[in-house]
């Protein structure tokens, strides 16, 4: 698995990472071994969320006695995103997490609190060692602006955004905004959520041609086709232990100029649209 530097004051953070949202819905036991063998294969990188439903109680359990290993990041709700409410969320999602603190905590997407009290919030929790660092999901380039202006350089670890093959709309301004500012651009739904392209269709059938040629799936040439930008970590959910291999095997796939080419036409960036898709 390769790793790359996390934002600018970050650590060096597994290319490719865990998703977790409805991970909770299946078999337990399967959703725990899938993120173990995730991490044994590398991906290290565990994303949650207190949104989540129990993801962060599956992921207590398949993380016992080896917290160390990974890279954990969970998010507050934007209605609990107050000075208080954010500090108490973090407490909570700790204690579900079995864990004394996150290495990063995001706001999962912007909402009525100004965005200076939840700064505060998170500073508070740096300074108290509860989180390492701390990031928004879901911003535009104007809400970045703004973050930046009430947090400083060098404050926000990351931006978690929608990104898959048929949604590249974050390369117009986002992956620009977030390069120049050394953040990092977390993709999220890198599948499409429960939309891959079929092999059936026109760009499906590309996609699974450029992964025959390399002996791979077509997951693994849409997660290196993601990863493509330095400052980029897909975090692909999976709740099969097969899955996660699969996904982890991402990593060491090396695309060509060509294969970039084609993924490029199969699935066209579109243009810029009004506002950031957001699932
Ligand atoms: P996704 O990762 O795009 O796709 C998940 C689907 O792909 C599941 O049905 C999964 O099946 C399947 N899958 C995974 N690996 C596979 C493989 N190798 N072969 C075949 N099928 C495979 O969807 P997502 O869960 O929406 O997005 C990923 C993560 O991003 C989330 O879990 C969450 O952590 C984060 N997220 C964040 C936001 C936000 O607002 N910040 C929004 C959405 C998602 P199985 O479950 O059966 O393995």
């Amino acid at each position: 698995m390769k790793h790359k530097k996390f934002g600018s004051n970050g650590p060096d953070v597994s290319v490719i990472g865990q998703g977790t949202w409805y991970i909770d819905q299946g078999h337990r036991k399967s959703a725990v071994a899938a993120l173990q063998r995730g991490i044994d294969l590398g991906m290290t990188h565990i994303d949650t969320a207190e949104m989540y439903g129990d993801a962060e109680l599956v992921i207590a359990e398949a993380l016992a006695g080896r917290r160390d290993e990974v890279f954990l990041v969970s998010k507050v709700l934007p209605s609990n995103a107050s000075r208080r409410g954010t500090i108490t969320a973090c407490e909570r999602s700790l204690k579900r997490l079995k864990t004394d603190r996150l290495d990063c905590y995001l706001l999962h997407w912007r909402g009525s609190y100004p965005l200076g009290e939840t700064v505060a919030a998170f500073e508070e929790l740096v300074g108290a060692g509860k989180i390492r660092s701390w990031g928004v999901s879901n911003f535009d380039v104007d809400d970045l602006d703004e973050m930046l202006a009430a947090a400083g350089k060098g404050k926000i670890a990351c931006n978690q955004v929608l990104y898959h093959l048929r949604e590249r709309a974050i390369e117009h301004a986002v992956i620009p905004w977030c390069a120049k500012h050394d953040v990092a651009v977390v993709a999220y739904s890198p599948f499409g959520h429960d939309d891959f392209p079929s092999p059936r269709s026109k760009p499906g059938e590309v996609l699974q041609g450029i992964a025959n040629a390399h002996g791979a799936s077509a997951r693994q040439v849409t997660l290196a086709f993601l990863a493509r930008e330095a400052c980029v970590f897909p975090i692909p959910k999976a709740s099969t232990p097969e899955h996660a291999a699969d996904n982890a095997a991402a990593g060491q796939l090396m695309l060509s100029a060509s294969d970039i080419a084609e993924l490029d036409k199969a699935f066209p960036r579109g243009p810029k649209p009004r506002g950031l898709p957001m699932l």
